[in-house]
């Protein structure tokens, strides 16, 4: 499964980040998914407990915030949710447009105790 690979390269990334920083505990990881990024928020939420089991984030809290999957039109310059709006402008009805955020699959902050 896609996810659980993301899931595990991301802990193994805040692990290491952890051990750089001298972090011994860390109370939450805050993830930001793009609604365009293909990746499924629930499968990472789903995949999760099983990975840090064993590992220092075992006790860690995960926090994922959605980013909106927002286009511009090159049409009009209408700014619209492109899943919304069925990869269309709202406006002029194009599908002439360019992707301004939503593509992300990032983590945003590690909250330490
Ligand atoms: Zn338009």
């Amino acid at each position: 499964m896609h996810e659980l690979n993301i899931v595990a390269h991301i802990v193994k990334t805040v692990e290491d980040f952890a051990i750089d920083n001298r972090l011994t505990k860390i109370d939450t990881l805050v993830l930001q998914i793009g609604e365009l990024s293909g990746v499924i928020p629930r499968y990472i939420e789903a995949c999760y407990p099983a990975v840090v089991e064993g590992t220092s984030l075992q006790e860690t809290k995960l926090k994922i915030e959605i980013v909106p999957g927002n286009a511009f039109c090159k049409e009009c310059n209408k700014v619209f949710n492109l899943l919304q709006n069925d990869f269309a402008c709202p406006d002029c009805g194009r599908n002439d447009w360019e992707i301004l955020c939503g593509k992300e699959l990032m983590i945003k902050e590690v909250i330490a105790c």
